[in-house]
């Protein structure tokens, strides 16, 4: 049985190419595209994420405009921050890096994001235009991983795809998108029963828990896509178990190497496209 690795990292490669050229021909029309990246106290791998965004910007030719706010900060300071970037026409895009301090209405803020410039796709109104099929930016990683799934023409229609995890900015988005692309959707969490026995029946698994392999290779259906959106650096692992995964699935992301490239990319794609429709 031969067994397709869905490679996030060279499609991820190709498209910045893509973008790259892009950019040059908005450059050249007097726009040059550009995030702005909301960080939100000290937390390091925050702080890893947002560079790693912003040196994607670099290598594509964006700009990106940084903006730092002390992890004492309020709501209504955070509101009026995002206001303004909404005001400014030389930003194209905003990124509120999740999580916020818990003092932070976090859904207040995003939903305060222009939906023009919701490149990250982390509005309730983009949520919702998504989910009733209209054209919106999409959450960056399950639409990476989407974008993935079409790369490599895996057919959804009248699979039975589970979502493992519900949060608003992987699992649900996740769970609509299979569904829009006529996939029979389940959705796991926390509190559901005999997780193994979901995953038994899957023929499409999407890991989105944050817990170090929780689902097991044994659970695996033959020849199922397993997608693992996890990433765990210190155990080095994603959400499902993958050692041997090759003998059990169709295809697999590798972790890492997979869902993450294709996040940052889609970030970067939604962020051009908002440059092209002013
Ligand atoms: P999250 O907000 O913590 O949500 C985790 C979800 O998993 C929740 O819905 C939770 O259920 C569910 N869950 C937790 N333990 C479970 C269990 N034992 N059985 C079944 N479901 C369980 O996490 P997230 O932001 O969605 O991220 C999920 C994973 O994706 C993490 O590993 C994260 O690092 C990764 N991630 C990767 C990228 C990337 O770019 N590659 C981007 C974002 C996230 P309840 O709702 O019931 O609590």
């Amino acid at each position: 049985m031969s067994c397709t690795i869905l490679d996030g990292k060279k499609l991820a490669t190709k498209c910045e190419d893509f973008i790259k050229s892009e950019v040059q021909v908005l450059i050249s029309q007097g726009v040059t595209p550009c995030l702005a990246t909301i960080l939100v106290g000290d937390d390091p791998a925050s702080a890893t994420y947002v560079k790693m965004k912003q040196n994607t910007c670099a290598r594509v030719g964006m700009q990106s405009k940084a903006i730092t706010l002390p992890s004492t900060t309020t709501t209504q300071e955070l509101l009026e921050t995002i206001d303004k970037l909404n005001k400014d026409k030389n930003i194209h895009g905003i990124l509120l890096q999740h999580p916020v301090p818990s003092q932070i209405d976090e859904r207040a803020a995003f939903d305060s994001i222009d939906i023009s410039k919701d490149v990250d796709g982390v509005t309730s109104r983009g949520f919702g235009l998504m989910s009733m099929g209209v054209n919106a930016f999409g959450s960056c990683t399950p639409f990476g991983i989407m974008r993935l799934l079409e790369e490599y023409k895996i057919d959804l229609t009248g699979k039975n795809a589970l979502v493992i995890g519900r949060s608003p900015i992987l699992g649900k988005p996740m769970a609509q998108m299979l569904l829009n692309k006529n996939a029979t959707v389940t959705i796991a969490h926390s509190k559901t029963e005999e997780l193994a026995r979901h995953v038994k029946t899957a023929d499409l698994i999407v890991g989105a828990v944050g817990v170090p392999k929780l689902i097991k290779l044994d659970w695996i259906k033959q020849n199922a896509v397993v997608i693992d959106a996890g990433y765990h650096p210190a155990e080095k692992c994603g959400d499902i178990e993958l050692e041997g995964i090759e003998n059990v699935a169709s295809a697999f992301t590798p972790v890492p190497g997979g869902v993450g490239p294709m996040t940052i990319n889609t970030l970067i794609l939604q962020t051009l496209q908002a440059a092209q429709q002013l």
